[in-house]
């Protein structure tokens, strides 16, 4: 399936120091990573999203109690010329014209601008929607923050139970299992494990070049070369389960390695995001200045 196009959007940043997760690429303390999304235009379903990033409803939830923590220790920097809306306004995209948003998880990074898409079809998987669903306690440990959905959102959320996830074929078939969400190849969801409770990521192409979209499956692209484990902290706080987010970065290795040519895009690599920006400075959205 040809025709599809991706454009990656950033929608705010945090600010962390790689050193405390162990991760590869460290600078001087504190380290931007950006709260990443895409846009994928589709020449049938029109635009698709994939996640959006923080947003007006994430901004006001921060403003108050654990939020505000929340805010604070990860230095989360997201002012509204940033918000996923406002980027696709400037590429002609009204928020209603989105009819499809993939969910990575329930992350506040990538479901705080969820409101803003008043006639998208949100979908998720089984498990992940399974998280929000939970007591108020093991909310706060998932990290997940039911004020950020919409009041419509069960009527407009599509579930992928862990049923539909099948064996995958042909250049994806190292990534294990996902779902065909049109049954033509051209959008396809792949089950990542380990980061949150029913991550997905999404497989598409861009003028013909394979994308894979992993979400939170690693953060630094560095870490596809550096099987280094990551810090307790982070396995503590950023993990559900350490053992598949160590299965799945397995299968993303394989994958890269028989597919050299293909893109594998972290939500939060600001590598990657330069590298894509270097080479396709006409699909980035991102707030000037
Ligand atoms: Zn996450």
């Amino acid at each position: 399936m040809t025709g599809t196009r991706v454009m990656l959007g950033v929608s705010g940043h945090s600010h962390v120091d790689p050193r405390l997760a162990a991760l590869p690429e460290r600078g001087e303390g504190r380290t931007a990573f950006p709260a990443g999304w895409a846009l994928i235009e589709h020449p049938i379903h029109g635009p698709i999203l994939f996640d959006c990033g923080y947003g007006e409803p994430a901004r006001t939830a921060m403003r108050r109690g654990l939020r505000r923590v929340y805010r604070g220790v990860l230095g989360v920097c997201c002012p509204a010329e940033g918000d996923a809306s406002t980027l696709l306004a400037q590429r002609g995209i009204a928020p209603g014209d989105v009819r499809w948003l993939v969910i990575s998880h329930f992350h506040p990074d990538h479901v705080g601008g969820l409101r803003a898409f008043p006639s998208a079809r949100f979908v998720a998987h089984a498990d992940a929607w399974k998280t929000m669903q939970r007591g108020a306690l093991a909310r706060l440990h998932a990290q997940v923050w039911r004020e950020l959905l919409p009041e419509d959102f069960v009527a407009r959320l599509m579930l992928l139970a862990p049923d539909r996830f099948t064996a995958l074929g042909g250049d994806l078939a190292p990534l294990g299992s996902g779902v065909d969400l049109f049954d033509d190849g051209s959008v396809v969801l792949v089950d990542l494990p380990g980061h949150a409770h029913g991550q997905i990521g999404l497989a598409t192409h861009h003028d013909g070049t394979r994308i894979l979209l992993v979400a939170d499956a690693f953060w630094q692209h560095a870490q596809l070369d550096t099987p280094q484990p990551l810090s307790w902290l982070a396995r503590r706080l950023a993990m559900h389960a350490s053992g598949d987010y160590a299965a799945t970065l397995s299968r993303l290795r394989q994958f890269r390695d028989a597919q050299p040519d293909a893109w594998i895009i972290a939500s939060h690599c600001a590598r990657t995001l330069e590298r894509w920006t270097h080479r396709h400075p006409d699909a980035v959205l991102l707030a000037s200045g």
